[in-house]
């Protein structure tokens, strides 16, 4: 039996939702359903330049289209609420204070040009780049000398000079961080927001989530962030970091690879049971190699096999999962995501012959519109069939309408065809191409009419 999970998705509203942030919002989803425990949406929007409410509104529809659903998060509230940071401002205030009265926060006044300055001559003298320590130990009069300046200063967490972080990662094993390598981070921004190691580590805490879930980025974040939690007295959630998605080519995916959010891929027409199938098996091992229904996946996830090694994320795979789940749609499901009027004898027709919605076009020109002009290969077929075969075909066709079978009948018995010499130009003709779904119902969508112009029209041009 797993122990009961809590664990959340807390994305940052400044884009829409990045695939690796889909994945791992996933597997947090999937850890909370499979143990029985809750699934928490908390919207990181302390950056307010960057945050935009449309950008939440559409991550919580991008995450429902994939088929997610939270048991607390800011549409819906619970226990914790609020569920966006920008509005936790009270609760964070009451924890700097308590952090200024241990004194193990203090002011710093430092500009962004003196610590750019900072970092670059510590880079110069080989050193990796971290906070000086300028601001740790100003006297008061020194401090009210740079507020009568009109200087704002951010809030900083000392770190302690000798001593280590550990914690257990539960992808990566045991951990240690040396505090001596830790520089004084910044737990409140100049303009009073909250940092993210602050607000971060904080929320998870008093929200009372026992399981981050997160990309290997944030690795090196949380001993700093344990040391926020250990001042406050506040429990540690665990912590588990999985690899990063890189692209086929082992690079960190990004726009070079194509789409990267979930918006472009919906956009495109792919099903979020397929994008969860592929995603299911990026960095995590389950215990079945076929298509799963979202529903099955709790059943199936393995916490204890999240990997540590990058994963690689591949719109081949993708479009594999695309036609398992199409397989299992029905004609009305197909239909509605098509999206045209065609009808369900259309879906029904193409649904072997389409990955995408856009695939279909082709094939409603065919019923619809005017074929496109044919390639050499294609007018050789024409030609060697000669005009006769098509006045042979247009007769046929007003005898036998469009039963294919009897069409195809006739017009063997007339021309003295068969197999591809039968079929090859009377498909080109027709659809003008030399492959696609079956001719029967084709024909019948078609209707005898255009099938009719279509013949006459090689009847005198080949
Ligand atoms: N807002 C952070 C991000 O989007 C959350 C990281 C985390 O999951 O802890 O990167
Ligand atoms: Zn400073």
């Amino acid at each position: 039996m797993t122990p009961l999970a809590v664990t959340r998705f807390a994305p940052s509203p400044t884009g829409s939702v990045h695939l690796g942030n889909a994945r791992t919002a996933f597997f947090s989803y999937l850890w909370a359903r499979k143990s029985g425990g809750r699934f928490i949406l908390r919207i990181e929007d302390t950056d307010v330049e960057r945050s935009e409410l449309r950008f939440r509104d559409e991550l919580l529809a991008e995450l429902h289209w994939l088929g997610l659903d939270w048991d607390e998060g800011p549409d819906i509230g619970g226990p914790s609420a609020p569920y966006a940071q920008s509005e936790r401002h009270g609760l964070y205030a009451e924890l700097y204070a308590r952090l200024e009265a241990q004194g193990v926060v203090y002011p710093c006044y430092c500009t962004p040009e003196e610590l750019d300055l900072s970092r670059k001559l510590q880079r110069m003298a080989g050193r990796p780049p971290r906070y000086a320590g300028t601001c740790r130990s100003l006297s008061l009069a020194e401090r009210h000398a740079h507020e009568a300046r009109g200087r704002r200063p951010s809030l900083r967490f000392a770190v302690p000079c000798a001593g280590e972080v550990e914690f257990i990662d539960f992808v990566h094993g045991a951990q240690r961080f040396h505090m001596s390598d830790i520089g004084d981070f910044i737990v409140r921004r100049e303009d009073g927001t909250a940092s993210f190691f602050f607000c971060n580590a904080v929320d998870d805490a008093v929200m009372g989530v026992t399981h981050v879930l997160r990309g290997d980025d944030h690795l090196t974040n949380t001993p700093r962030q344990l040391m926020v939690l250990d001042a406050l007295k506040l429990p540690r959630p665990g912590y588990g970091h999985v690899g990063l998605l890189v692209g086929a080519d082992g690079a960190p995916l990004s726009k070079r690879h194509g789409s990267t959010s979930v918006q472009e891929f919906r956009q495109r027409g792919f099903l979020g049971a397929a994008l969860l199938n592929h995603l299911f098996r990026l960095g995590h091992t389950g215990d079945v190699d076929g298509w799963l229904a979202p529903a099955e996946f709790p059943a199936h996830f393995r916490p204890e096999h999240l990997g540590k090694a990058p994963a690689r994320f591949e719109e081949s795979q993708l479009v594999h999962w695309q036609k398992e789940t199409l397989g299992r749609m029905s004609v009305a499901e197909i239909g509605a995501w098509l999206d045209i009027e065609a009808g369900a004898p259309f879906a029904e027709l193409v649904r072997h012959n389409v990955v995408l919605p856009r695939d279909a076009a082709p094939w409603i020109a065919v019923i619809k519109g005017e074929l496109p002009p044919l390639g050499e290969d294609e007018r050789r077929i024409i030609a060697a069939a000669g005009p006769g075969f098509f006045t042979a075909a247009a007769a046929a066709l007003d005898e036998a309408g469009t039963d294919s079978k009897r069409l195809t009948k006739l017009l063997a018995e007339r021309t003295g065809r068969k197999g591809a010499d039968l079929y090859m130009p009377l498909r080109l003709a027709l659809t003008g191409q030399t492959h696609g779904p079956e001719l029967a119902p084709l024909l019948k969508l078609i209707g005898a009419e255009t099938a009719r112009r279509r013949f006459e029209f090689h009847a005198q041009n080949s």
